[in-house]
């Protein structure tokens, strides 16, 4: 389901690494709904498009317009509150804290005990097993149990649109299939997605539409059932 107004539009943007540029003319829309899939091979962009558009990764030029707004020089924080969550790389959850208390913090800037209460329940009634470790320290859970703790916390600061980066990255295949049925009924009840996965077989079964990145540019985007077609997309990433 989309409308005709992206939630978010990357345009014509630039970003890199001191002297090295690392994306050299990027330019993506994702419209409300979607979920939408960037592939491409190691040190191809895709973490850096992310990290641009939740802002951590600085622009050299261009553009990100979220909700209507120009965002390109918004901190962070700033972005979060306005509903773009980022789950990073790699999980980044506090292995020190508990279940519970990492949730709580995603939902640092909510004043209302209520309905933060509410949404770490819709995360438990997402990720049963997380209500299960609730006062277990973060670092003693599996990779898929730490993913699903990570999508969790993103999930209590409700977002309107989550950035996903490699989401199946080390996690048991069991677990993965759980993560992609929860991001599924996810976005059937609404949720935007921007994901990384390099998993292309389950990337592009999940969204609607793709981009493929090459040494920091886009050189093929469409439906999913075209990219799936495409030679291309099928030599380099479904393995055919
Ligand atoms: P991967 O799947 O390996 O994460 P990627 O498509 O996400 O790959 P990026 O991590 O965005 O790619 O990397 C894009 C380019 O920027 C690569 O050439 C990479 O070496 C470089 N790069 C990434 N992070 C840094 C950094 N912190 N410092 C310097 N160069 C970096």
């Amino acid at each position: 389901m989309t409308t005709d107004s992206p939630l978010l539009s990357v345009r014509n943007i630039r970003s890199g690494y001191g002297p090295i540029e690392a994306l050299h003319d990027i330019s993506l829309d994702v419209f409300p709904g979607e979920v939408v899939t960037l592939l491409g091979s190691n040190g191809a962009g895709k973490t850096t498009t992310l990290m641009c558009i939740s802002g951590i990764q600085p622009l050299i030029t261009g553009e990100i317009w979220f909700d209507g707004s120009n965002i390109s020089s918004m901190p962070a924080h700033e972005r979060l509150k306005l509903g773009l969550a980022q789950v990073p790389e790699g999980r980044r959850i506090f292995p020190r804290l508990t279940v519970k208390d990492n949730l709580r913090l995603g939902a640092y800037s909510r004043t209302n005990k209520d309905e933060v209460r509410t949404s770490e329940e819709y995360v438990y009634s997402l990720f049963p097993i997380l209500r299960q470790r609730a006062s277990q320290l973060g670092g003693t859970l599996s990779g898929g149990e730490q993913q699903m703790l990570a999508i969790g916390r993103a999930l209590m600061s409700r977002p309107r649109m989550l950035l996903l980066d490699e989401p199946s990255m080390g996690i048991a295949p069991l677990l993965v299939r759980k993560i992609f049925e929860t991001l599924a009924q996810l976005n059937q009840e609404g949720m935007t997605i921007l994901l990384i996965e390099q998993n292309a077989h389950l990337a592009l079964k999940l969204a609607s539409r793709g981009y493929v990145l090459e040494t920091g540019a886009i050189i093929l985007s469409g439906d999913s059932s075209l990219l799936v077609a495409d030679p291309r997309v099928r030599e380099a990433y479904l393995g055919a």
